[in-house]
């Protein structure tokens, strides 16, 4: 290794102005940057390019110093920047050597609070490598002195003097790296910033390309671009003494006063981007020296305001004084109402000319003129005072205003407003200042309706200075000498421009939803700013360097987890774009309170600021999709408050807010990436997308957890349409499908466990419970509704009424009691009216089917009285109002006729449907899943629907044209089919009929096909045209015995003759008189059979292999009381005659209406309607199908619903 000769200083031009620009410890060297690399053999190091004197155009050197940038008296130091990071420690070092070799090389080491450094010697300026501090992984001691500073993939090896030197270095180096481990927890960045250009640059004497960043104020030379990655560099070159100048062709200089690098770049081109980068960097570099040299050029500025400390570059911007380090960590102490603290150096946007102006014309002299005009010397600071002696100067200097000069107009508000308003129109900034700071209120009326304002005033008469003085005091605090208590309140009073500091407890930002409790020694105390937009946080209320910072316009959510959720009982949670969540805490429910509204305050719009009126557990943003913007995502704003959303969409009507535990439906559908949350409420659905993964996971949980119940009362559970919980609809349902006629339901108990259990699942969310029969107990569903209802808090008759219910079961005239009950049951809470109507409606069920269940009224009455009144049993008056209630349930709840009518047919229906589908196995209480084809039943035209069971046969027809997009035309009889495809026979199902009920009829070998009826048309004009509601004739008839069980061959078909009429189907074995058809046939024998219209079922076709003797067949099957089934066939001799057979059954069973009239299906087809009770994508079925289709509502929910 060679080493240069050193110019002597005397060469160089203004030697000691350029030294002062070096590092502590530095001196002007040409040394070289190095010539050696550990690694890699050939690796030459930078070539000795030398000192060029001549070719030096630095821009600070190339103007002498004026007078005001001669070193101050009172500085004691030379001038100049400070270093970026102090140096933590420095010295010589045995460095391992390259490969190949034996001999140690000495290196003058470096530690700051970023890199690791070495350099040829302790005058170098540019090191030889660096090692940035957040890349190294360990730090470990190995034989004879030595150490290793391991980072990802690659180990420095260095050798101490003695075991001493090695310790401190790796103490110094180990404590490096935490603290660098902990500033990136804080902040939540991981990485060095991008830089503002890169690539490869050839440098003169190398052989192999650098990789060279622009970032900042430097420039950084690495070997390649992979130990650019690795955070391993070569040097770094300060761009404050740079100057770059363009060469050749591709080539360029970056000058500095200690070496010269001559680049060539890839082409002329990208010559021209490395040239304006770097000389943006320069811009940058001389930028945070301008600001503070330009406010250090009025004398007094060169001293903090407070303490006479030198070269202060910090600054409260409102009370227009320059201070120092130690200054400006109390300042912030004091609160932004109080003093606006910002660096010279690094908040560079601040620095407009009007406000460094502001700073030349006012600073440090005006401002210690009127705040320091009466301090006694006992209570002066001094550059060495101790922290607590600066902040008690400071409270009562600007707090207080303590030592400030009274203005002759103090105390008199009128006349200092007036006198502000006359200031502010003139030049005179000092005596603003003064007034300002005795109590002219900067927001006064100036009884000038044009300009209303000191602002508006200022404005009015050009006084930028002025304006600049009023915007930054807008929100400053009149100094008061009684705000000794604001000592310990370390957060000011809420303002417009929302701005709130104090301490919080804060816990490193996470990457994933908190799930499990953060214990108190994880949160760390952080003097916390909010201001300007911005949420700081700083190690201690002094610290005037933020560990970091959260901006208000990157919050997407905030929340506010239950008290105690955490180790500190009050919490809440920021969630940012960038998928950080920050968990912060405190002590005080009304500290953390404040915090939340203000954070708020800070990000939420004007728009959806009605959000804030409520205390919200949840507040943010979220792409939705809603209302009629169903086409694309829009943002709104949503906040959970209880069990209800509210949302602020951008476009569209003020909305209701969604009531959670009122939904429809409430699930996740898409993949992990894509998930889109749905809600659908009675008319409305609304979609929220996952387009960020962490704010969209922390909603989704407080969503479903608000849309399950929130408590035992009866309002806090989820509520179905008719606002009954659906927990007792959820049992009502199962009992009435499943319980009816099990003997002694009510009466007998479940099993404790299973009871048990099941009330808890169905109290954790009793809509995604789904009771099954085979795996629930009726008796175990009957317990645990009845044990619901007697654990009610309140009780379902209420606690406040429950006495005047008992009393009213002893009067003795009947009308009266009724009218009692009814009166009672008014003053019911609604959802203890629903409940109590909900629940005698299903006991009046019950006790319909006494014959087999044996529990009547009475047995009912005695069950329940104790369970709703919750006595012990005792009162018989419990029993008693139970029993009246069931008595008169039509009269008590003021039942119709029609919804009589209806709950029996159903009933009936359920019935028949238990029997019918008992084998079928696809039954569960609650909703129904069912598979419908289109056309012709293959996997292709799969459909699943979801069956309510008012849902008839003509909605699921138009359900599935609409999801299939097909058009309904004139003369398309669209007919949902039941096909049974053993029987080779189908049915299509009158318009008007309920699905459910055939549904659970349908065995495994039946399906539903929606098709068109080709014969309707023939049929409706057969219907039409014809005479009387009657037919008879003959047809060919054959009798399934197999179905008796005697496995006898049931013969052929033989002629019979048949008469239907609105009331039966008779069949004839002989016909003796046949006359003209002008009424019934004359027959003398009573028919051979008879079956009641209603409650045949007929299937047009015949299976093949009874041998039909045409093809005009029909299957009728008849269904006895105690649930056997009779079936048989016929056929007709033409197609006509099937039709005509056919028009008339559906004639006379379902009175004369065949086809529904056209506004039916009209009203049917309103988009809105629908949204509600549909399901949105099918729950079953081929996995084909289902990923079909997840990823076509994943694409767009709405295609599912839009087809109309
Ligand atoms: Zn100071």
């Amino acid at each position: 290794m060679t080493k240069k000769e050193e110019p002597p200083l005397s060469r160089v031009p203004r030697a000691v102005r350029v030294a002062s620009l070096l590092s502590e410890g530095e001196e002007l060297s040409g040394d070289d940057l190095g010539d050696e690399d550990e690694d890699d053999p050939a690796y030459e190091g930078l070539p000795n390019s030398g000192w060029h004197a001549g070719s030096l155009s630095l821009r600070l050197l190339s103007s002498p110093p004026g007078p005001e940038l001669l070193p101050h008296p009172m500085d004691g130091l030379p001038r100049g920047p400070t270093p970026r990071t102090p140096v933590i420690k420095a010295g010589w070092l045995d460095k391992n050597p390259p490969q190949g070799s034996y001999i140690y090389q000495k290196r003058w080491v470096r530690l700051d609070a970023d890199y690791l450094q070495y350099f040829d010697s302790s005058k170098d300026a540019y090191s030889k490598r660096f090692v940035s501090v957040a890349c190294i992984s360990r730090v470990a001691a190995i034989g004879e002195q030595k150490f290793e500073v391991i980072t990802n993939n690659r180990t420095f090896a260095f050798r101490a003097e003695s075991d001493v030197e090695r310790k401190e270095w790796m103490q110094a180096l180990q404590q490096a790296v935490a603290e660098q481990r902990a500033r990136a927890r804080l902040s939540g960045v991981r990485g060095p910033e991008p830089p503002d250009h890169a690539g490869s640059l050839e440098l003169r004497g190398f052989k192999s390309k650098l990789h060279v960043t622009v970032a900042g104020d430097r420039v950084q030379l690495y070997k390649n671009l992979e130990e650019y990655h690795l955070g391993i560099g070569i040097t770094f070159i300060d761009m404050s003494v740079g100057n770059v100048k363009d060469a050749d062709r591709r080539g360029f200089d970056l000058t500095t006063p200690y070496r010269i690098f001559s680049f060539s770049a890839e082409s002329e081109l990208e010559k021209e981007q490395w040239l304006e980068a770097m000389q943006g960097a320069i811009a940058e570099a001389l930028s945070t020296l301008e600001v503070a040299e330009r406010i250090w050029a009025a004398a007094p500025n060169r001293l903090c305001a407070d303490c006479g400390a030198a070269q202060p570059d910090w600054a409260s911007i409102n009370l227009c004084v320059v201070i120092c380090k130690c200054c400006a960590g109390e300042h912030r102490g004091l609160g932004a109402g109080i003093s606006k603290v910002r660096s010279l150096k690094m908040d560079r946007k601040v620095w407009t000319e009007t406000l460094i102006e502001l700073f030349l014309q006012l600073g440090n002299a005006a401002g210690n003129r009127f705040w320091a005009a009466n301090v006694p010397p006992s209570e002066a600071l001094q550059p060495s005072s101790s922290p607590g002696a600066r902040r008690r100067h400071l409270e009562a200097k600007y707090r207080e205003g303590k030592y400030r000069r009274y203005h002759p107009l103090f105390g008199n508000q009128e006349e200092l407003d007036k006198a502000l308003c006359a200031a502010v129109t003139t030049s005179d900034l000092a005596e603003t200042q003064a007034l300002l700071g005795c109590g002219a209120g900067v927001g006064c009326f100036s009884g000038d309706p044009e300009a209303s304002t000191p602002l508006a005033l200022a404005e009015q008469a050009g006084q930028t200075l002025q304006m600049e003085f009023l915007r930054n005091n807008r929100t400053t605090e009149v100094p008061r000498l009684d705000s000794t208590k604001a000592l310990e309140k370390h957060y000011s009073v809420v303002l417009p421009t929302v701005s709130h500091c104090g301490f919080l407890y804060k816990t490193a930002s996470a990457g994933k939803v908190l799930q499990d409790r953060r214990a108190r020694e994880e949160f760390s105390r952080r003097w916390c700013v909010l201001s300007d937009g911005v949420l700081s946080y700083y190690e201690n209320e002094r610290t005037v360097t933020p560990n970091g910072e959260i901006r208000a316009s990157e919050i997407v959510c905030l929340a506010v987890p239950p008290p105690d959720t955490h180790g500190f009982e009050h919490t809440f949670e920021v969630y940012t774009e960038g998928e950080r969540l920050y968990l912060f805490g405190l002590e005080s429910a009304d500290l953390a309170r404040e915090w939340v509204k203000c954070i708020a305050k800070a990000f939420v719009p004007p728009l959806a600021e009605e959000l804030l009126a409520r205390d919200f557990q949840r507040l943010g943003r979220l792409p939705y999709k809603a209302g009629l913007s169903l086409q694309r995502a829009q943002e709104g704003w949503f906040s959970l408050a209880g069990s209800e959303l509210h949302a602020i969409f951008p476009e569209g009507s003020r909305e209701e807010p969604l009531q959670l535990r009122k939904l429809q439906e409430l699930s996740i559908q898409g993949d992990g990436e894509n998930q889109v949350l749905v809600l659908v409420e009675r008319r409305r659905t609304l979609y929220i997308q996952g387009e960020r993964r962490l704010d969209f996971t922390g909603w989704l949980g407080a969503i479903q957890k608000a849309a399950a119940s929130s408590g035992d009362t009866l309002s806090e559970q989820q509520l179905g349409d008719s606002d009954i919980p659906v927990i007792v609809y959820r049992c009502v349902d199962y009992i009435t499908q499943c319980g009816l006629t099990s003997e002694g339901i009510y009466r007998k108990c479940g099993q404790t466990s299973k009871t048990q259990r099941l009330l808890e699942s169905l109290r954790q969310d009793a809509r995604s419970v789904h009771l099954k029969e085979g795996e629930q107990h009726v008796d175990d569903v009957s317990s645990a509704l009845k044990r619901f209802l007697r654990d009610l808090p309140d009780g379902l008759f209420t606690r406040a009424q429950r006495l005047t219910w008992l009393e009213a079961s002893e009067i003795e005239d009947e009308e009266k009691k009724i009218a009692k009950y009814r009166e009672l049951l008014a003053y019911l809470p609604p959802v203890n009216r629903a409940t109590v109507k909900a629940l005698i409606s299903h006991l009046y069920c019950v006790q319909c089917f006494s014959d087999t269940n044996q529990m009547n009224t009475h047995n009912l009455a005695i069950v329940f009285g104790p369970t709703l009144f919750q006595t012990d049993g005792q009162d018989y008056k419990a029993g008693r109002v139970v029993e009246d209630l069931i008595g008169h349930y039509v009269v008590v709840f003021s039942v119709d006729e029609e919804e009589l009518r209806k709950q029996r047919e159903e009933i009936t229906a359920i019935v028949k449907m238990r029997v019918a589908g008992a084998a079928s196995g696809t039954q569960h209480a609650g909703d129904f899943i069912c598979t419908v084809y289109l056309e012709e039943k293959k996997a292709e035209t799969e459909q699943h629907v979801k069956i309510p069971a008012s849902m008839t046969a003509e909605e699921l027809t138009l359900e599935i044209l609409d999801r299939r997009n097909v058009g309904v035309r004139e003369k398309d009889y669209w007919t949902c089919f039941e096909v049974n495809e053993k029987e080779e026979a189908e049915r299509p199902l009158h318009f008007a009929e309920k699905v459910l009920p055939i549904l659970h009829g349908l065995g495994t070998d039946s399906c539903l096909v929606v098709k068109r009826h080709q014969s309707m048309e023939a049929m409706l004009l057969y219907l039409a045209s014809r005479v009387g509601d009657t037919k008879h004739g003959m047809m060919k008839f054959r009798e399934d015995r197999s179905l008796l069980g005697l496995g006898l061959p049931s013969g052929g078909f033989h002629d019979r003759y048949f008469i239907l009429n609105s009331s039966c189907l008779r069949l004839y074995k002989e016909v003796r008189n046949q006359r003209p058809w002008s009424g019934a046939p004359e027959t003398s024998h009573r028919p051979e059979k008879e079956w009641p219209v209603k409650s045949l079922k007929v299937y047009l076709g015949v299976k093949k292999k009874l041998r039909p003797p045409t093809c005009w067949g029909f299957t009728v099957v008849h269904e006895t009381e105690k649930h056997e089934k009779q079936q048989w066939y016929l056929c007709c001799d033409t197609q006509m005659e099937l039709r005509e057979w056919f028009a008339t059954f559906l004639f006379v069973q379902h009175d004369g209406l065949v086809w529904p009239s056209e506004p039916s299906r009209v009203s049917r087809a309103v988009p809105e309607a629908r949204l509600g009770s549909v399901s949105l994508i099918p729950l079953r079925g081929s996995e084909n199908e289902m990923r079909r289709s997840v990823a076509a509502f994943t694409a767009d929910p709405l295609s599912l619903l839009r087809n109309v």
